[in-house]
């Protein structure tokens, strides 16, 4: 049967850019197919805050972070957990993929132009012992460009080869089946869509206009999660978690729909881990949204007090930026579905960052001196203020009676109790003026405030929550926010992927998040962060490659 080309890439996201790139480059013909018009290029990577787990870099060498290969995976596997008989090609892929954080990522990618904004976030801080879960030190490099900058290379790349006649793109062509000859993965066929000139993340039609079918000698399939499809999120939900959350927002746009899960598994594929996801607990309504459900998350600094739906601080060590996981897992148990940071002026001026490409103008548009504004202007980041100006979970007041009102009033309900809320809050802030304090959030301020990095641009120095001159009070109603997937297709180091029987299925390959980033599941529970565009970059290359040298 005539072939197509020699390797076809399903998704045009970054894990299938990077692909098809590596493929190209072999000197072999790949096609792109994606479901979404060109505009669209770079899928969910575009959207992204380019957050890159590096290990042991110049970026944190300069700031005095010591790092270690080692370090790094007793962190990893801190916060993998793996605990299941099929977690053998997860736990193989993680020590890859740290080493490719330790070793060729930042080389690989500053070769083809790639920089990293010098402060290095810590995300993740964890807050149990040494082998338990989060970064013991800060790894976060954020892309300068942000997503647009980690999508750059790999569209350039594409471009030339596209223009050398090696790679082609088919877009508003979605797969809806593998095809299969002598027990090998051959071809994929699908319908084309009609063409839609909607704006980057919007929602596309959906009509069909025709059919396709195309055959090469392998295919990779890089079709991203499952976030943007809330009934695959609740029907997948974990058992351990209680009920999915009757209300959720999303953080990724609605491509993010896992269709191609059921056309893998139909085609003998197998899933693994399909219940392990990575949702964040801080997520608010976008004023503007560009997606159905759209929501944003906060990255948060140390600093805010957090609030259960009855008022109720979290438990330490679940403090901003501490364990994701288990802040959904405390925040399910309480039987309600949302969660409330209280702060000051002071705070959300120099601790919240919203994550995405659209919320970070300055980085966006590696532009220095807006950035540096972010160490030295009187309010906070201008997206954020148009949130607290707009948004619909922020309230904010100069008193905190005041402020408990506008949150029940927001709820619909009198959970909160202001007297309760008040007391608890002058608690925290007589440990604030104490230097030997007991309150384990206090004590990790002062932590955060020990590296240069946080102490500059994400820990606000420390003060009462209750005093005016760091006012007016805000309280921030948080929503889960659908993201990652952590789950994904079973998959060998060359990103092959297994069948249901147990067996490598020829001719298939998986990669970025449809391969839970690699191995159907490389992160086990959860993530350190800047985890996932890197594990993009590491399978997608690994699919590629071992694609390439495979076809004739
Ligand atoms: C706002 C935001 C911020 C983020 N920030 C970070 C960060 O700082 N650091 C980090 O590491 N990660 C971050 N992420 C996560 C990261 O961006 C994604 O996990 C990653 O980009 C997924 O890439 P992918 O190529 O696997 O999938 P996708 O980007 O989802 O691409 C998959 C592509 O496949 C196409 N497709 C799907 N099904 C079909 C089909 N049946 N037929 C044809 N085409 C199909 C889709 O249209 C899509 O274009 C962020 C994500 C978002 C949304």
């Amino acid at each position: 049967m005539a072939e197509d080309a020699d390797v076809i890439v399903v998704g045009g996201g970054l894990a299938g850019l990077v692909a098809a790139t590596e493929i190209a480059e072999a000197g072999k013909r790949v096609i792109v197919v994606d479901q979404e018009g060109e505009q669209s290029l770079g899928g969910q990577a575009f959207w992204s805050f380019g957050g890159l787990f590096l290990v042991d870099s110049p970026e944190q060498r300069r700031l005095g972070i010591k790092d270690s290969y080692d370090l790094a995976l007793q962190d990893w596997m801190g916060s993998a957990g793996f605990d299941r008989d099929e977690d053998l090609w997860p736990r193989r892929w993680a020590q890859a993929y740290v080493a490719f954080a330790a070793g060729e990522k930042r080389g690989w990618l500053r070769a083809m132009g790639h920089r990293i904004f010098p402060v290095v976030g810590w995300a993740e801080r964890g807050g149990y012992d040494a082998m338990g879960h989060g970064n013991s030190v800060p790894r976060f490099h954020v892309t300068w460009g942000t997503g647009p900058g980690i999508v750059e290379p790999f569209e350039r790349r594409a471009r030339e080869a596209e223009s050398n006649g090696r790679l082609t793109f088919k877009f508003r062509h979605r797969v809806d089946s593998l095809m299969t000859s002598h027990g090998t993965v051959d071809g994929v066929s699908g319908v084309v869509l009609e063409p839609d000139k909607i704006e980057r993340g919007r929602s596309s039609s959906r009509r069909a206009t025709g059919e396709f079918t195309l055959r090469a000698q392998a295919v990779i399939v890089a079709s991203g999660g499952i976030g943007g499809n809330h009934d695959l999120v609740r029907q997948n939900w974990p058992k351990r978690l209680g009920a999915a959350p009757a209300n959720m927002i999303s953080g990724v746009p609605e491509h993010v729909d896992g269709r191609m899960i059921g056309i893998m598994e139909a085609a003998g594929a197998r899933l693994i881990n399909r219940d392990r996801m990575w949702h964040y607990v801080e997520g608010i309504k976008n004023w503007s949204p560009i997606w159905p459900r759209h929501g944003i998350r906060i990255l948060p600094g140390p600093s805010s007090m957090w609030f259960d739906a009855t008022g109720r601080r979290l438990p330490s060590p679940l403090f901003p930026g501490s364990d994701t996981l288990g802040q959904l897992q405390y925040i399910m148990s309480t039987g309600h579905d949302y969660s409330w940071f209280v702060l000051t002026q002071s705070i959300i001026k120099k601790e919240f960052a919203l994550s995405g490409s659209e919320q970070n103008p300055d980085l966006t548009g590696k532009s220095w001196m807006m950035t540096a504004r972010r160490a030295t202007n009187k309010g906070a980041p201008a997206p954020v203020e148009a949130f607290k100006a707009h948004g619909v979970d922020f309230i904010v007041r100069d008193n905190l009676a005041d402020l408990v009102g506008g949150m029940n009033a927001l709820v619909d309900d009198d959970l909160l109790n202001a007297e309760d809320i008040k007391a608890q809050i002058e608690a925290r802030d007589r440990e604030i003026e104490n230097a030997y304090a007991k309150d384990t959030q206090v004590l990790n301020i002062h932590n955060a405030r020990r590296y240069i990095g946080d102490r500059l641009i994400r820990t606000a120095k420390p003060h009462r929550i209750l005093d005016p001159a760091h006012g007016p009070l805000i309280a921030v109603k948080l929503n889960i926010l659908t993201r990652k997937t952590l789950g994904g297709f079973e998959t060998d180091l060359d990103s092959r992927v297994f069948g249901q029987d147990g067996k490598i299925m020829p001719g298939l390959y998986a990669a970025g998040e449809a391969a839970g980033f690699g191995g159907g599941g490389m992160h086990g529970y959860r993530s350190l962060e800047g985890t996932f565009l890197g594990g993009c970059l590491f399978s997608g290359r690994n699919a590629g490659r071992a694609a390439a040298k495979a076809v004739s």
